[in-house]
């Protein structure tokens, strides 16, 4: 029996994650004539958890932060996802994107389900000592929830490779064996694997070639606009501009600058390293504002900051004929059939940002095998990942008639399905 889907409730005009993506995962099993038992079993994660965590402050006072690690699915081996640090975090956030790991794992076609975690917490206000002793207390809590052949976290917004080496540690010695491939994303000089901090930003570029090849579209002529200059933007903006693209438009938390001859991007990395870490005071570009950029008179579109960005309200004045979602949920559902109606081909963060996570699932398997990969070696294979998974996509989109995003939330809930189903339910 198949059911039609109840809408999610509008909260404030827009959807909040967990009802964008669950906006989305409706449509898809509806087209693909999901049972309701298995819609039910699929939307709801085996595992959340939330702790409270106690550290000690450089004033010598103690601050009790909220911490949060939810397995939305574990059937198609074990969960895999990133934890995030930013005072934005919430449970329903994390639900989100747990499940939106899952879904990108299937679609690239990884041995993984999907998880995520996070820490309600300002990084950029605290110091080293201090974030060390929270990820330490997060790792001590969560420690039977993670584990090598169970739940492998890795970094996504607000955490970095020494966070992933805490973890590392702090794991390791709790469970008295080196357990390298409990984490991925952690410096190379610790079981990381080359090509691991590049390799979204590379995967962005990737989808990105894939999809101008459908539109006919000359990267030597394309014009790219990029939110976020954090490690994706930045990172798909040097690469999509040695591929010939002029990126007119960049942005970041300071601010957004726009050069319409184009801004060289190394110029800008290169500002960043010596700015502390932000493009504030840029002068290879005048600044504008967020709309601006995202509705500049560009080709490619690349969000790869926050989620929600493209909305309902902004979505009819964007110019891009092709989007490539860098960040997880940049687009609100409510956007979505405004740019449909456009033509605009967007290529949905759970496929275009899955570049991270399948590099991530080369360090794990680098770290179990005890042998380490060349750089060469890895982006060839991440590549060959990308490119398949675009084309299956690109197939499905064809098949049943509808968006690359659809597309891909009906390959990625198809194998889920039929994974679980084959396994069995209670
Ligand atoms: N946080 C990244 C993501 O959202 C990477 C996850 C991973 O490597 O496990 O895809």
């Amino acid at each position: 029996m198949t059911v039609k889907y109840k809408e999610p409730a509008p909260i404030h005009g827009e959807l909040n994650p967990l009802d964008s993506m669950m906006e989305r995962f409706s449509v898809a099993a509806e087209i693909l004539g999901l049972d309701e038992s298995m819609y039910n079993a699929l939307k709801s994660p085996e595992k959340s958890v939330a702790v409270s965590l106690p550290v000690t402050m450089d004033n010598g006072k103690i601050e009790v932060f909220e911490g949060f690690r939810v397995v939305h699915s574990a059937k198609l081996g074990p969960s895999k996802g990133g934890i995030r640090y930013a005072p934005s975090v919430n449970i329903d956030e994390v639900k989100a994107l747990a499940a939106w790991m899952t879904w990108k794992c299937a679609v690239v076609g990884i041995p993984y389900g999907g998880a995520k975690g996070g820490i309600k917490c300002n990084p950029r206000e605290m110091s080293q000592g201090e974030l060390e002793r929270l990820t330490r207390a997060y790792t001590v809590a969560m420690a039977d929830v993670f584990g090598p052949e169970k739940d492998i976290p890795a970094p996504d917004m607000g955490t970095n490779p020494q966070i992933m080496a805490w973890i590392m540690d702090e794991y390791s010695k709790l469970k008295g064996v080196a357990s390298p491939a409990v984490v991925t994303g952690k410096p190379l000089v610790l079981g990381g694997s080359l090509g691991r901090v590049e390799a979204t930003g590379r995967g962005v570029m990737v989808s990105a070639r894939s999809a101008m090849g459908k539109l006919k579209m000359n990267p030597n002529k394309a014009r790219a606009a990029v939110q976020g200059f954090g490690n994706v933007g930045s990172i798909s903006a040097k690469l999509l501009e040695l591929q010939g693209v002029k990126i007119c438009a960049i942005s970041d938390v300071t601010g957004a600058y726009m050069n319409e001859g184009g801004i060289d991007i190394e110029k800008a990395i290169a500002y960043v390293e010596q700015n502390g870490g932000n493009l504030e005071g840029f002068t290879g570009a005048d600044t504008c504002t967020n709309e601006e950029l995202l509705t500049a008179d560009v080709d490619v579109l690349v969000p790869a900051a926050l989620e929600d960005q493209i909305t309902s309200k902004n979505a009819d004045k964007i110019k891009a004929r092709l989007i490539v979602e860098g960040a997880n949920g940049p687009t609100s559902a409510n956007a979505d059939s405004i740019l449909n109606d456009k033509g605009v081909m967007v290529v949905p963060d759970i496929l275009a940002n899955a570049g991270g996570v399948s590099v991530s699932y080369f360090e794990w398997v680098q770290n179990r095998l005890g042998y380490f990969w060349t750089e060469e070696r890895v982006n060839r294979r991440a590549d060959r990942i990308m490119k398949q998974a675009f084309e299956t996509v690109f197939a499905a989109s064809k098949k049943y008639n509808v968006n690359m995003r659809i597309a891909a939330y009906i390959t990625a809930i198809d194998k889920v399905a039929s994974t679980k189903q084959i396994r069995g339910i209670f």
